[in-house]
């Protein structure tokens, strides 16, 4: 067994953990409180290879391993959890399904700008009706001729105002459930009867747009399908077990940053005349949140591993993205109680952080869900 990295991967780590602390963590209160999508920093991101780490050389990616990825998104979500999330949305709900299930054709054409971080890319599954239970589509793409005509809304979808190019879940029949379910590649700039709908207020990762996609009569070329008919939920699945890499890894970063401000705002808060630090109750939560964000890490790199070696890590994933987000949370909440009335007031980020922190616990399948995939493979159930 070996914990340690690789020199390229090592390499990409301090590189990234750099520009994040110097590029992106300066501005990340900036783009909480406007609500900015940070554009700047995702096209130099691009140019860094960060928008595609495992997206092969040959398709605008940068060709390493997920392993990478991980360490890539640890950095810039400590620094931004909002940029985190555009982050991980090109990579592994766009870029992953794109890569793994499309001709080279569509690979050139609708990869190669994401993963070089020329435009943004989105990955629409959720509607009113279909959260949890993601084979519930009402959204309708009915092949006719040489195109599907699609009809549904699709809510809550990241990067959904800003994206060129989404990979759109939807349904043949809804009668068929999830043997129904097809994906298609849609560019959102040049399909006539699409078009953005509300745009949410939300609680946290304020920086990153979610949004309403419409879509009336839509018109995509029966061409942009990803793999065969019937494939769809299957692809669907795939996609997610990359993407909770991305979310698991989401929240160990933003639990890194509540454990690193918190340590330090420890060291300096003097009370009863002694820093807090000394106080066995405060280092008690500190030595928690380190163990736990510690652990989080390995089991997330555990499962970047397995996928990197082609092996079945479904349960992997799931274990990490749900005990990564439950501990950044905790992590979050325990560094703002230890901020005390600063860590409740927006002069410090602990208030950000905990904001931000919560989704994870949502998105990408909620913890209940996670639990759910857990048991089911610990129990050999389908
Ligand atoms: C900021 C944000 C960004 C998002 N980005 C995207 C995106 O880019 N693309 C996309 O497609 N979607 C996106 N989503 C949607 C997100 O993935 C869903 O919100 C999530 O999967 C939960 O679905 P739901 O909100 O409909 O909750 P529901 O499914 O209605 O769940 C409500 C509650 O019931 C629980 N529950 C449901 N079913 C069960 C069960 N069988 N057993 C036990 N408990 C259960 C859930 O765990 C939850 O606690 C985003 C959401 C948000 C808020």
């Amino acid at each position: 067994m070996n914990f340690g990295l690789t020199e390229e991967q090592q390499m990409v780590k301090d590189q990234v953990t750099r520009f994040a602390e110097t590029q992106i963590k300066p501005i990340a209160a900036e783009l909480d409180k406007t609500h900015r999508h940070p554009e700047e920093i995702c096209r130099k991101l691009g140019e860094m290879g960060i928008m595609g780490v495992a997206i092969p050389t040959e398709y605008g990616g940068a060709g390493m391993d997920i392993v990478t990825y991980v360490l890539a998104m640890i950095a810039i979500s400590k620094a931004c959890a909002s940029t985190g999330v555009i982050v991980s949305v090109n990579n592994s709900l766009y870029g992953f399904p794109v890569n793994s299930f499309g001709t080279d054709e569509q690979k050139k054409r609708y990869l190669t700008p994401v993963a070089g971080g020329k435009v943004e890319g989105c990955y629409a599954l959720t509607e009113a009706g279909a959260g949890s239970d993601a084979a519930a589509l009402a959204c309708r793409a009915v092949l006719k001729g040489d195109k599907y005509i699609v009809n549904g809304t699709k809510r809550f979808i990241t990067n959904g105002n800003v994206a060129r190019y989404c990979v759109l879940a939807a349904t043949a029949d809804p009668a068929l459930a999830y043997k129904g379910v097809l994906n298609l590649i849609v560019d959102l700039k040049e399909t006539k009867g699409f078009s953005v709908g509300k745009i949410e207020e939300k609680m946290g990762i304020l920086a990153s747009g979610t949004a309403e996609l419409v879509f009336e009569d839509a018109e995509v070329p029966a061409a942009n399908l990803l793999g065969k008919p019937g494939q769809g939920f299957k692809q669907m699945m795939m996609g997610l077990d990359c993407g909770r890499i991305g979310i698991g890894s989401q929240a160990c970063g933003i639990g890194k940053a509540a454990l690193e401000d918190a340590l330090n705002y420890a060291k300096e808060r003097v009370q009863f005349g002694k820093p807090i630090s000394s106080f066995q109750a405060v280092q008690f939560k500190l030595a928690d949140m380190a163990t736990e964000l510690e652990a989080a890490e390995l089991l997330l790199l555990r499962a970047a591993w397995m996928e990197d070696k082609g092996l079945d890590y479904e349960k992997e994933s799931a274990m990490a993205k749900m005990y990564a987000s439950d501990v950044a949370m905790k992590a979050a909440i325990e560094g703002v109680q230890i901020f005390g009335g600063y860590g409740y007031c927006k002069e410090y980020p602990a208030e950000r952080h905990m904001r931000d922190a919560k989704i994870c616990q949502i998105y990408e399948g909620t913890n209940e869900i996670q639990r759910m995939v857990i048991a089911r493979k610990l129990l050999g159930a389908r």
